[in-house]
Protein backbone atom coordinates (compact mmCIF):
# COMPACT_ATOMS: atom_id res chain seq x y z
CA UNK A 1 0.00 0.00 0.00
CA UNK A 2 1.57 3.18 -1.23
CA UNK A 3 1.93 6.14 1.43
CA UNK A 4 -0.38 9.04 0.69
CA UNK A 5 1.27 11.79 2.19
CA UNK A 6 4.47 10.89 0.55
CA UNK A 7 5.14 13.71 -2.36
CA UNK A 8 5.49 12.16 -6.11
CA UNK A 9 8.86 11.15 -7.37
CA UNK A 10 9.08 13.44 -9.48
CA UNK A 11 8.72 17.36 -10.01
CA UNK A 12 6.50 17.16 -12.93
CA UNK A 13 4.06 14.93 -11.20
CA UNK A 14 4.53 17.43 -7.78
CA UNK A 15 3.50 20.43 -9.90
CA UNK A 16 0.81 18.71 -11.78
CA UNK A 17 -1.09 18.28 -8.05
CA UNK A 18 -0.56 21.66 -7.04
CA UNK A 19 -1.78 22.73 -10.13
CA UNK A 20 -5.28 20.41 -9.95
CA UNK A 21 -5.10 21.65 -5.91
CA UNK A 22 -5.12 25.51 -7.14
CA UNK A 23 -7.46 24.99 -10.15
CA UNK A 24 -10.14 23.64 -7.28
CA UNK A 25 -10.41 26.54 -6.13
CA UNK A 26 -13.21 28.61 -8.01
CA UNK A 27 -16.61 30.02 -7.89
CA UNK A 28 -19.43 28.41 -10.00
CA UNK A 29 -20.82 31.41 -12.10
CA UNK A 30 -19.21 34.67 -13.97
CA UNK A 31 -21.18 36.38 -12.02
CA UNK A 32 -18.85 34.93 -9.03
CA UNK A 33 -15.59 35.75 -11.15
CA UNK A 34 -16.81 38.93 -11.94
CA UNK A 35 -17.46 40.01 -7.87
CA UNK A 36 -13.66 38.52 -7.02
CA UNK A 37 -12.07 40.29 -9.74
CA UNK A 38 -13.52 43.55 -8.34
CA UNK A 39 -12.32 42.74 -4.94
CA UNK A 40 -8.73 41.95 -6.20
CA UNK A 41 -9.05 45.30 -8.45
CA UNK A 42 -9.68 47.46 -5.10
CA UNK A 43 -7.35 45.28 -3.13
CA UNK A 44 -4.33 45.90 -5.89
CA UNK A 45 -5.45 49.79 -5.76
CA UNK A 46 -4.87 50.19 -2.02
CA UNK A 47 -1.87 47.72 -2.04
CA UNK A 48 0.34 49.76 -4.82
CA UNK A 49 -0.79 53.04 -3.03
CA UNK A 50 0.13 52.11 0.77
CA UNK A 51 3.24 50.34 -0.56
CA UNK A 52 4.28 53.09 -2.52
CA UNK A 53 5.24 50.71 -5.94
CA UNK A 54 4.41 53.46 -8.18
CA UNK A 55 3.01 56.52 -8.71
CA UNK A 56 -0.68 55.54 -10.39
CA UNK A 57 -2.33 58.25 -12.70
CA UNK A 58 -5.64 58.64 -10.02
CA UNK A 59 -8.25 58.78 -10.19
CA UNK A 60 -8.98 55.29 -11.38
CA UNK A 61 -11.21 55.04 -14.53
CA UNK A 62 -11.67 51.43 -15.24
CA UNK A 63 -15.11 49.28 -15.41
CA UNK A 64 -14.50 45.83 -14.76
CA UNK A 65 -17.60 43.92 -16.38
CA UNK A 66 -18.16 40.16 -17.99
CA UNK A 67 -17.05 40.31 -22.22
CA UNK A 68 -20.54 41.57 -23.92
CA UNK A 69 -21.99 38.90 -25.50
CA UNK A 70 -20.77 38.37 -28.92
CA UNK A 71 -17.76 37.49 -27.24
CA UNK A 72 -19.09 35.32 -25.08
CA UNK A 73 -17.76 31.44 -26.54
CA UNK A 74 -14.22 32.04 -27.67
CA UNK A 75 -12.86 32.68 -24.10
CA UNK A 76 -12.12 36.37 -25.32
CA UNK A 77 -11.34 39.55 -22.74
CA UNK A 78 -8.61 41.80 -21.99
CA UNK A 79 -8.19 45.24 -21.34
CA UNK A 80 -9.84 47.94 -23.74
CA UNK A 81 -7.77 51.08 -23.13
CA UNK A 82 -9.36 55.07 -24.02
CA UNK A 83 -7.26 56.01 -27.45
CA UNK A 84 -4.98 58.81 -27.50
CA UNK A 85 -7.86 61.41 -28.81
CA UNK A 86 -9.79 60.96 -25.63
CA UNK A 87 -7.33 59.44 -23.57
CA UNK A 88 -9.39 60.63 -20.06
CA UNK A 89 -12.01 58.02 -21.68
CA UNK A 90 -12.58 54.89 -19.36
CA UNK A 91 -10.83 51.92 -19.58
CA UNK A 92 -12.63 48.51 -19.91
CA UNK A 93 -11.60 45.02 -18.76
CA UNK A 94 -13.89 42.47 -20.03
CA UNK A 95 -13.69 39.11 -18.71
CA UNK A 96 -13.87 36.18 -20.81
CA UNK A 97 -17.37 33.73 -19.44
CA UNK A 98 -18.11 30.30 -20.78
CA UNK A 99 -20.53 29.80 -23.84
CA UNK A 100 -24.57 29.85 -22.43
CA UNK A 101 -24.68 25.98 -24.43
CA UNK A 102 -21.10 25.21 -22.37
CA UNK A 103 -21.21 21.55 -21.18
CA UNK A 104 -20.76 21.10 -17.37
CA UNK A 105 -17.79 19.85 -18.14
CA UNK A 106 -16.99 22.57 -20.03
CA UNK A 107 -17.90 24.93 -17.67
CA UNK A 108 -16.06 23.75 -14.53
CA UNK A 109 -12.43 23.22 -17.33
CA UNK A 110 -13.55 26.83 -17.89
CA UNK A 111 -13.54 28.22 -14.21
CA UNK A 112 -10.44 25.92 -12.86
CA UNK A 113 -8.63 27.58 -15.78
CA UNK A 114 -9.92 30.78 -14.51
CA UNK A 115 -9.58 30.30 -10.85
CA UNK A 116 -9.14 32.20 -7.99
CA UNK A 117 -5.18 32.11 -7.64
CA UNK A 118 -5.31 32.78 -11.52
CA UNK A 119 -7.56 35.92 -11.04
CA UNK A 120 -5.46 36.96 -7.86
CA UNK A 121 -2.14 36.51 -9.70
CA UNK A 122 -3.06 38.08 -12.63
CA UNK A 123 -4.93 41.71 -11.63
CA UNK A 124 -1.56 42.97 -11.45
CA UNK A 125 -0.31 41.99 -14.98
CA UNK A 126 -3.46 43.14 -16.67
CA UNK A 127 -4.70 46.11 -14.43
CA UNK A 128 -2.64 47.64 -12.05
CA UNK A 129 0.33 48.57 -12.33
CA UNK A 130 -0.11 46.88 -15.38
CA UNK A 131 -1.67 47.27 -18.45
CA UNK A 132 -4.52 49.12 -17.30
CA UNK A 133 -1.50 51.51 -16.13
CA UNK A 134 0.91 51.34 -19.19
CA UNK A 135 -2.18 52.38 -21.24
CA UNK A 136 -3.53 55.15 -19.32
CA UNK A 137 0.19 56.94 -19.54
CA UNK A 138 0.48 56.08 -23.10
CA UNK A 139 -2.93 57.72 -24.05
CA UNK A 140 -1.67 60.95 -22.65
CA UNK A 141 1.73 60.60 -24.56
CA UNK A 142 2.10 63.85 -26.60
CA UNK A 143 3.70 62.07 -29.83
CA UNK A 144 0.94 60.76 -31.08
CA UNK A 145 2.55 58.27 -33.53
CA UNK A 146 4.13 56.41 -30.69
CA UNK A 147 0.58 56.75 -28.64
CA UNK A 148 -1.60 55.05 -32.46
CA UNK A 149 1.35 52.30 -33.11
CA UNK A 150 2.47 50.71 -29.51
CA UNK A 151 5.33 48.57 -29.07
CA UNK A 152 3.60 45.01 -28.11
CA UNK A 153 6.96 43.63 -26.83
CA UNK A 154 6.99 46.47 -24.52
CA UNK A 155 2.97 45.95 -23.72
CA UNK A 156 3.56 42.70 -22.75
CA UNK A 157 7.16 42.70 -21.04
CA UNK A 158 5.55 45.54 -18.46
CA UNK A 159 2.68 43.53 -17.72
CA UNK A 160 5.08 40.71 -16.95
CA UNK A 161 7.43 43.29 -15.00
CA UNK A 162 4.38 44.34 -12.66
CA UNK A 163 3.45 40.32 -11.99
CA UNK A 164 7.31 40.68 -10.52
CA UNK A 165 6.72 43.74 -8.51
CA UNK A 166 4.11 41.92 -6.36
CA UNK A 167 6.43 39.17 -5.56
CA UNK A 168 9.15 41.13 -3.06
CA UNK A 169 5.84 41.36 -0.82
CA UNK A 170 4.73 38.10 -1.41
CA UNK A 171 7.03 35.47 0.96
CA UNK A 172 6.90 32.43 -0.84
CA UNK A 173 9.62 34.00 -3.04
CA UNK A 174 13.07 33.49 -2.06
CA UNK A 175 14.76 36.64 -0.12
CA UNK A 176 17.40 37.13 -3.11
CA UNK A 177 14.60 37.76 -5.57
CA UNK A 178 12.71 39.56 -3.86
CA UNK A 179 15.36 42.01 -2.91
CA UNK A 180 16.17 42.44 -6.68
CA UNK A 181 12.57 43.37 -8.19
CA UNK A 182 12.14 46.26 -4.89
CA UNK A 183 14.97 47.91 -6.28
CA UNK A 184 13.38 47.65 -9.64
CA UNK A 185 10.50 49.33 -8.31
CA UNK A 186 11.74 52.27 -6.89
CA UNK A 187 12.72 53.43 -10.11
CA UNK A 188 8.66 53.67 -10.71
CA UNK A 189 8.56 56.54 -7.96
CA UNK A 190 7.69 60.09 -8.27
CA UNK A 191 9.37 61.38 -5.34
ZN1 LIG B 1 -0.56 41.21 -21.04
Amino acid sequence: MPNQTAPPPDDAQLLRLLFDRLAADHGKTAEDALAQWRTNVVAIDKFVHEQRIMTLPDPLTLIVDLSPAFFVGQSVGGVYPPGPFAPNAKTILFLPTPSRDATPQQREAFFRDFNEHFNKMIVPHELIPGHYVQFKIAAHQPHKIRAVFPDPLYVEGWGTFCERIYRPHDRRYPRPHRKHVARGSRALRHE
